[in-house]
């Protein structure tokens, strides 16, 4: 049969192990050879025993697990032509020319430039004696199938990416919990959660849960933010609320493209307020723990399966398309930059609907 391997890479997530899982019935079923590589490119690069063949039972148990239990890294090595011509020979070795990788954008671009270079790399084995003209001509098409691992929802052309559910779940049971004791103490905690260039899961937890207010990315606050801040916090006491809530993603910034951190949100209410105020850092907490139904679900969702075979280019275009129909807005420069790091679309439609009747600063 058909030689098909499944890899996790980049940052983990819940449910990869649930698409794992669904990857190697699904091809077993489909009478194909399917091998696990181990800790992501690395593995491919160093090939002997991290690329080792599945069967059913290899994943038997899995589901329930965050995480990945085949590894995932992130590996220098296949950024380099080099590296990738040593994971090309490991795979044509096997027979392997099915892949599916389970990983976030970095681990997609990844996929995409060794599907552009295949051809390419396999000349340079086939001219450096290092595989046979039958090999080459066996194994001459690489068919890549990616599937979106990633908390952040960060992938353009995709409605949620396999994880960000759970890391919701996980964030606004914090926020609960925080909520509780600040309620006791008439306290004000700033809560800082994962999301780089994605604000999404700032913006959904502040829209489930407490919060008075939220700073993501993609849309810095207007104007003079930290009087606008002390405005409404102060407003919310004013008005009998004992505490006060606000959710700052890990790169949110200002209008100049500074950052705004949980130190100096914490800083300009203390200063201002004389409020009594924490932060917390979720950090990894947010990846870890058991997959939400959703998360794995989607993990087996076939339709999950060709969004691998456009990874960028034409879905980018697509989703550009979503995002004006949807916010009616400009989208920000960013958008136009580099294949599409943030799913800005859907962001900025929640924040559009959201915002107004929650009085956040991201209106
Ligand atoms: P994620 O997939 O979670 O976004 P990274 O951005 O760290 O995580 O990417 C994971 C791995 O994918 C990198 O360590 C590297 O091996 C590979 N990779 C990322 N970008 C590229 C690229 N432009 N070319 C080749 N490999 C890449």
């Amino acid at each position: 049969g058909k030689g098909l391997a499944v890899f996790t890479s980049g940052g983990d997530s819940q449910g990869m192990n649930a698409a794992v899982r669904a990857v190697v019935r699904m091809g077993i079923y489909l009478g194909c050879k399917v091998y696990f590589i181990k800790e992501g490119y690395q593995g491919m690069v160093d090939g002997e025993d991290n690329i080792v063949e599945a069967n059913w039972s290899s994943v038997s148990c899995i589901i329930h697990k965050g995480g990945t239990i085949i590894g995932s890294a992130r590996c220098q090595d296949f950024r380099e032509r080099p590296g990738r011509l040593k994971a090309a020979k490991n795979l044509v070795d096997r027979g392997i020319n099915h892949l599916v990788v389970i990983g976030g954008d970095g681990s997609l671009t990844g996929a995409d430039l060794f599907r552009q270079e295949w051809s390419s790399l396999l000349d340079e084995l086939l001219s450096s004696g290092q595989i046979t003209p039958e090999l080459r001509e066996k194994n001459k098409n690489l068919q890549i199938v990616g599937l979106v691992g990633s908390i952040d929802n960060d992938f353009c052309g995709t409605d949620m990416t396999i994880g960000t559910d759970s890391a919701l779940h996980r964030i606004i049971e914090a926020i609960d919990a925080i909520v509780s004791t600040a309620y006791s103490h008439q306290r004000t905690f700033i809560m800082e959660v994962m999301g780089r260039h994605c604000g999404y899961l700032a913006i959904v937890a502040a829209l489930t849960t407490e919060a008075d207010y939220v700073f993501i990315p993609e849309s810095p606050p207007p104007g003079d933010w930290k009087k606008r801040l002390c405005d409404k916090l102060e407003q919310e006491r004013a008005a009998g609320q004992r505490l006060n809530i606000i959710i700052v993603a890990e790169g949110a910034i200002d209008r100049n493209g500074v950052a705004i951190t949980a130190e100096q949100v914490k800083k300009v209410v203390v200063d201002n307020l004389h409020q009594d105020t924490r932060i917390t850092v979720l950090g990894h907490v947010q990846r870890g723990g058991n997959p939400s139904a959703f998360d794995r679900v989607l993990a087996m969702e076939e339709k999950q399966w060709d969004k691998a075979v456009e990874l960028r280019g034409k879905s980018f275009q697509r989703n550009l398309e979503t995002y004006k129909l949807l916010t009616r807005l400009k989208p920000p420069k960013e958008f136009f930059g580099d294949g599409a790091k943030v799913k800005e679309g859907y962001v900025m439609a929640v924040i559009h609907i959201g915002a107004p009747a929650c009085g956040m600063n991201a209106a």
